[in-house]
């Protein structure tokens, strides 16, 4: 599949554990592109093109929910599906999050399965 993904996560394993569902997908490796924050993502969502954009909510220099309210400004990335996954289950957490522009999003902790059906039918559409 030709769709370009950036996976952002300040914790290398959740990176590898989310890049290995999306190769399982059908993702090119090499169209995997991975974040360490949301100040890192900015900089690469800038210099690339994404089609989708997955980024964890808790992380230092910038969260997930500021990545968002700024991938929402910026016209290239304005209508990118974003998923968001966070350890925030609450309701308000969540609905701050469709607030800001989160097209889907995915509590932690998630297993593979999980990743995947809320992942496939997004890849689908897009
Ligand atoms: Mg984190």
């Amino acid at each position: 599949m030709n769709k370009k993904v950036l996976v952002v996560d300040d914790s290398s394993t959740m990176r590898k554990i989310i890049k290995n569902v999306l190769i399982e997908l059908g993702i090119y490796d090499e169209f995997i592109t991975e974040a360490v924050d949301g100040v890192d993502a900015l900089g690469k969502v800038k210099s690339n093109n994404f089609d989708l954009i997955l980024t964890d909510w808790n992380m230092p220099k910038m969260n997930g929910l500021t990545l968002v309210q700024n991938l929402r400004q910026l016209p290239k990335s304005e209508h990118t599906p974003i998923v968001m996954i966070t350890t925030e289950g609450c309701r308000e957490e969540v609905v701050s999050a469709l607030k800001s522009g989160v097209n889907n999003y995915i509590v932690k902790p998630f297993n593979a399965e999980v990743l995947r059906n809320k992942l496939e039918p997004m890849l689908n559409k897009i």
